[in-house]
């Protein structure tokens, strides 16, 4: 892989201004609710905004793990909003959302892990929106399966849950996950439930080698995963891991057709790829 340092002009997006953008914004800081897109600092949020699109982050906006590449505060996080589902489901009604991707920081100090307000807001979603897709983005619950059970007898069409990098970096970058216990919880959804698309998605420019990446992506087909998404990681901030590398766009290609080749129903590959990018594509 060529080994890019300086941030290339394909990292480089607009300033976001539009419209739709700041009712989004409005919207949001109206209801106290938190979105992955702010709070993670992703690099998409003028283009998805703008087209009334956003990802909610329900329990909170502190987490109780500090992974070293997110950009979610880290910490000892505030009491739960009870009405934080209904807010999130009226939200998405809002905003005429069609899949509606939800997630949450990971909630370690509370006895279900946040379960139950994961549960209303599912519920809430549906009867508030009909028709709705759902996916969400759930952390890894310990991998404790009667809670993951419980996301699971909800039926979402997507559940989704972020492996984010090679099993080398998982401890030093993830340091209260496991790379296996990913895996595990990846495959476990879908021996239980056939008919429920799981989704993953790692980062790229890490510290990785080619060699890596390549058996992270069949580890990853192994679970038993259907869709796949690759993207650049970006430094939120100073404190954060540093970025090793750029990934050109054309190795980016390369990884989506290499995915597809191993057969994933669905790769996403591209510097500016999150797993929520475009993620409507993935239900029809
Ligand atoms: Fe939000 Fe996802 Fe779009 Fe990023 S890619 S702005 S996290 S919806
Ligand atoms: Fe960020 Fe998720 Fe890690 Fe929490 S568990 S620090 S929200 S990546």
């Amino acid at each position: 892989m060529n080994l890019i340092q300086k941030k290339p002009n394909w990292i480089k997006v607009k300033f976001p201004i539009g419209k739709n953008y700041k009712n989004l914004q409005k919207l949001v800081s109206l209801h106290k609710l938190n979105t992955i897109c702010q709070s993670g600092s992703c690099p998409n949020i003028g283009e998805c905004w703008e087209q009334g699109v956003a990802t909610f982050m329900i329990l909170g906006n502190v987490c109780t793990r500090s992974c070293r590449f997110c950009g979610v505060k880290t910490g000892r996080p505030e009491n739960i909003d009870w009405k934080e589902p209904e807010k999130v489901a009226k939200s998405i009604k809002i905003l005429k959302i069609k899949h509606a991707v939800i997630t949450s920081v990971n909630r370690d100090d509370l006895k279900d892990m946040g379960a139950s307000i994961w549960i209303e807001t599912i519920k809430l979603t549906r009867k508030f929106n009909p028709g709705i897709t759902i996916e969400t983005l759930i952390p890894d619950f310990k991998g404790e399966q009667k809670i993951i059970d419980q996301i699971i007898d909800l039926n979402p069409e997507v559940i989704s849950h972020n492996v984010e990098t090679i099993s080398r970096l998982t401890k030093k970058i993830r340091i209260q996950a496991k790379y296996d216990r990913s895996l595990k919880v990846l495959q476990y959804i879908k021996e239980k439930n056939k008919n429920i698309r799981t989704k993953t998605g790692i980062m790229l420019g890490l510290g990785e080698k080619k060699e890596e990446i390549l058996e992270t992506m069949k580890d990853i087909k192994n679970s038993q995963v259907d869709i796949l998404t690759i993207g650049q990681y970006l430094q939120p901030s100073l404190k954060h891991f540093p970025v090793h590398f750029f990934v050109l766009p054309e190795e980016f290609k390369e990884f989506k057709k290499i995915g597809l080749k191993i057969g994933f129903k669905y790769v996403e590959s591209g510097p500016l790829v999150r797993s929520s990018y475009h993620a409507e594509k993935h239900v029809k």
